[in-house]
This record gives C-alpha cells, structure tokens and sequence, in this order.
C-alpha cells in the first residue's frame, strides 16, 4: 500500500481523481508521517476497539486506525472523497466509510450499532471550523467512548486543555474539564499539512470522565453560570451574572458569599468547585 502522508503520493492520487481543496470544509491533509502513527497510537486504537474518525480525508489516518483497532468507522462530509477512499483503503475490510455530517448525526445510535462489544474511541484530524461543535457534541451527549484524541488548532488545544482558575481558562475549557481530564499531547506544524494552514497545531486527548469531578445540582444551570461569568470576563462575577443571567443584584452577592467567594473575583480565578458552589447557591431549587 502506498505511503498516504506523501505529498507526491497524494498530490497523484487528487490529480487522478480531478479533486480540488475546499477551504470551507476545511481541509487540510497532512503529509507528516510520524503524525497519524503517534496519534493512532495515543487514541488507545488496539484489539477490542472500535474507533470513529470524523472526516478521514483521503484516508491517512484511518489506515493507522485500522492497523490497531478492530473496526473503524468514518463520517465524511465530502462525497467526492467517497471514491478516493475506496481505493485508498481497499485492503482493510474493518473500515466503514459513512457520507455525513457529524453534527447532524445520531452517533449514540452510531456506536450501538457499529461498535457492539466493542470498547469505543475517537480519533480525528478535526475540521478547525467545527472544532468546539464537535467536541462538545462529543462530550455533552454522554456518548459510551473512552477518550477522543484530536488534532485542533494550537491556541484551541490550549484554550481546551486550560486549567480552571487559571487566565487561559474560557468558559468551554471549565466544561471540557467537567466531562473530561485533557492534555495537549504534542505539537504539529502547519508545514505538515497540505495545503499548509496559516496556524500550528496540537494534538490533544481528552480521557472521558465517568463521573464529573463536582457535584451540581442543575448541569443546566452550572453550565450557564459558567457562560455567564466568561460572557464578561473582564467585569466580576457580580457584575457578569447580575446581567447575563438577569438576576437581582442581591441575590447574586448572597450566592456569592454562601459559595465561600468574593464578589469582586473574576471568572478566570475561579475553580471547578468554585463554579459548582456558585451555580449550587444561585439555583437551590434546580434539580
Ligand atoms: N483526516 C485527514 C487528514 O488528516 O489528512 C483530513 C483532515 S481535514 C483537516 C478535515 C476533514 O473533515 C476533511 O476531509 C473534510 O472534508 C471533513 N469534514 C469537514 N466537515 C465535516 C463534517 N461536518 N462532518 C464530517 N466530515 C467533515
């Protein structure tokens, strides 16, 4: 079989097939090939796994998958790949190559019927225009999946892997750490790709966690605690949550002492367990 991360390789294979990049799908390939190993490899792919890839491309990565893992199964977007894929990756009988849309599709129903008894993993070189959708479809449906290892854009890994309390933390970083442990695994060149982003990126791996590490009263209501308090984030706590979430001003200084906090902090100096005493003394009544 062909080396797929060669750029001769694959600038033969487009041109046979008359395929031009969309930039508004986002693709771009990658022609490293130490990249698709390492991050098969870090995935947990292996035997008794299954593993889902969104957007395969002309299938570089998917072929390190299938070299692990016992079934794998691809959602691309793009039908004009459809071909190219078949004969990319004619030898490996455990592929499934599906035509869709990840946001639009039932991947609970997905994983019940292609991964039957098997444990689950995904593993993606990630479209950057849908980088946060998809990763909070991931981690906000429950799905049965062990980790999700994927490649985003170098500030997008460190905004997802920041530690709350911390000044990189955003309001999606408070809720990948309630769902997930994750870690940036190794950085990746925008050289690496064809055609070449104007950004580096990272690859990062997000463990699933079986219990979230705080205990809310409402996910709802801690979840809209935390957009509030990043909404503003330069503004405090106070300030941010009496406006975004339209609350009187009392009854957010009184959460905000039953939490054990001063009023005047500001988003990025709160912890997890900070969030979850906040949302917990705003929203007694949730359930
Ligand atoms: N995995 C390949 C690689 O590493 O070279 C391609 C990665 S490229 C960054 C992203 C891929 O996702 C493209 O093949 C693109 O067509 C596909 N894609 C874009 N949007 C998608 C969506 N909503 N659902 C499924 N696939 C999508």
């Amino acid at each position: 079989m062909n080396n797929l991360a060669d750029p001769g390789v694959i600038s033969d294979i487009l041109k046979r097939h008359g395929f031009t990049f969309s930039k508004g799908l986002g693709q771009n390939f990658l022609v490293n090939p130490t990249v698709c190993p390492r991050m098969a490899e870090a995935s947990g792919a292996g035997p008794g796994v299954g593993a889902l890839e969104i957007g395969p491309g002309i299938g570089v990565l998917t072929a390190e998958l299938a070299k692990r893992a016992d079934r794998v199964v691809s959602l691309e977007i793009d039908q004009r790949l459809l071909p190219i894929l078949q004969e990319t990756l004619a030898g490996f009988e455990q592929v499934k190559i599906l035509n869709a849309d990840v946001l639009k599709t039932d991947l609970h129903r997905l994983i019940a019927e292609e991964f039957a008894g098997l444990e689950v993993v995904v593993c993606a070189n990630l479209p950057y225009y849908i980088t946060s959708p998809v990763i909070m479809k991931l981690l906000e449906e429950n799905l049965p999946v062990k980790a999700v290892t994927v490649m985003v854009q170098k500030e997008a890994a460190q905004r997802l892997c920041a530690l709350p309390g911390t000044r990189a933390c955003g309001a999606v970083s408070a809720a990948v750490r309630f769902y997930a442990e994750p870690e940036i695994l190794f950085p990746v060149s925008c050289g690496s790709f064809r055609p070449a982003p104007n950004v580096d990126s990272a690859v990062i791996r997000l463990q699933i966690r079986k219990e979230p590490p705080v205990e809310v009263l409402s996910r709802k209501k801690f979840f809209a605690t935390v957009k509030a308090a990043f909404g503003q984030r330069r503004k405090t706590i106070l300030n941010a949550l009496t406006s975004l979430l339209a609350l009187p001003r009392d009854r957010v200084a009184q959460a905000c002492q039953a939490a054990g906090l001063h009023a005047s902090m500001r988003a990025e100096q709160l912890s997890l367990q900070d969030f979850a005493a906040l949302s917990n003394a705003l929203f007694p009544d949730s359930y």
